[in-house]
């Protein structure tokens, strides 16, 4: 039995309309950190509040250290569920200094080791500084990390994190998302991270999960998902892609790919008359003779790939433009055809 168990979980809030969350099943092993990935609206917070216990699942099962906690019929109270959770808005309390908002989730231990816990988890996460301070003399990365130590203090099975870098300006993000990936590693936590970045998702988590419309599209590690999209959606959800229209054919032997006259090298695949080709920009190459020919109308350089507005060549002056994502590498200029 894996660590954390979701089964069959589907959230209706109203049943004329779509489930927020769709019969998600996951699996989560000690010590693994995930992260549900997917556009706002998907269901990522839904699924987060229903591991919590914020959140009563229509149908489903939730387990987590081998403890039912949802269930036809168990329902165990957020505060028993062993949960730590780091809100958004981080909400610490602004009236209590550091190590008072710490020491908030340890109102059942004992006072000597409240102190010794509070003291121990302000070190983990770099702070122990700041015992003494209030959170509005904190940047947003120290109020971040105090949220965190707050949410690990009471030792819980699972930390649940909620969008925690979508305050953060780009350049502190960057650290962020490596300071709280080596947090949660040293502290040996299970966590559930939620965002709509993919690059948030690719730099803390083991596995990735993608939702789109309270439905999982793929789960996996982030160099597979990448690399074998399971389909058009997580292709162009995950990194930038050229998705190109395909056709398939088979010999005695062989199943081949064409794009055009350009035959895409074997793989074991089943047979389908038509199917999209994702090629990533660094996979990809533009050649005097193609499967498309156009004129290069736009290009912007984003540091890892170029986006390039093509129209093509069939189509009159408002014909179809098509946007192509080219390697840096390659030598482009506007109205080269
Ligand atoms: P995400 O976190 O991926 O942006 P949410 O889980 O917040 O998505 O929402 C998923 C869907 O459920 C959305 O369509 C949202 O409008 C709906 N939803 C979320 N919370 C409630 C609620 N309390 N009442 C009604 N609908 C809700
Ligand atoms: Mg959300």
């Amino acid at each position: 039995m894996s660590f954390v168990q979701l089964e069959e979980l589907t959230k209706s809030f109203d049943h004329n309309l779509a489930s927020a969350v769709n019969n998600v099943n996951l699996h989560l092993e000690k010590g693994e950190i995930l992260s549900l990935l997917g556009p706002s609206g998907c269901g990522k917070t839904t699924t987060l509040r229903m591991i919590a216990g914020f959140e009563q699942p229509t149908t489903g099962k939730i387990t987590i250290g081998g403890q039912t906690m949802y269930a036809a019929n168990v329902s165990v109270p957020p505060e028993q569920r062993g949960i730590g959770m780091v809100f958004q808005d981080y909400a610490l309390f602004p009236h209590l200094n550091i190590e008072k908002n710490v020491m908030f989730g340890l109102n059942k231990w004992k006072m000597r080791e409240r102190k010794k816990r509070t003291q121990e988890v302000l070190e983990l996460v770099g702070l122990e500084d700041c015992a003494k301070r209030f959170p509005n003399e904190l940047s947003g990365g120290q109020q971040q990390r105090i949220a965190l130590a707050r949410a690990l203090a009471p030792r819980p099975h699972v930390v649940l994190m909620d969008e925690p870098f979508s305050n953060l300006d780009a350049s502190l993000k960057e650290k962020m998302r490596h300071d709280v990936t080596m947090i949660l590693r040293k502290a040996n936590t299970t966590g559930v991270i939620v965002t709509h970045d993919q690059k948030d998702a690719f730099a803390v988590s083991d596995r990735v999960v993608v939702m789109k419309d309270g439905v999982i599209q793929q789960i996996a590690e982030p160099r597979e998902m990448y690399k074998c999209p399971s389909n058009c959606f997580v292709a162009q959800f995950v990194g930038k892609t050229n998705l190109l229209d395909g056709t398939m054919c088979a010999d005695l032997k062989h199943v081949h790919t064409h794009i055009g006259k350009v035959c895409l090298p074997e793989r074991e695949e089943t047979m389908i008359d038509n199917v999209k080709v994702s090629i990533r920009p660094e996979g990809c190459l533009l050649v005097d003779e193609g499967r498309y020919s156009g004129k290069v109308e736009h290009v912007t350089y984003s540091g890892e790939y170029q986006e390039l507005v093509v129209r093509l060549q069939e189509s009159d002056s408002d014909g179809e433009t098509m946007m192509i994502y080219a390697p840096m590498e390659q030598d482009v200029l506007i109205g080269s055809v």
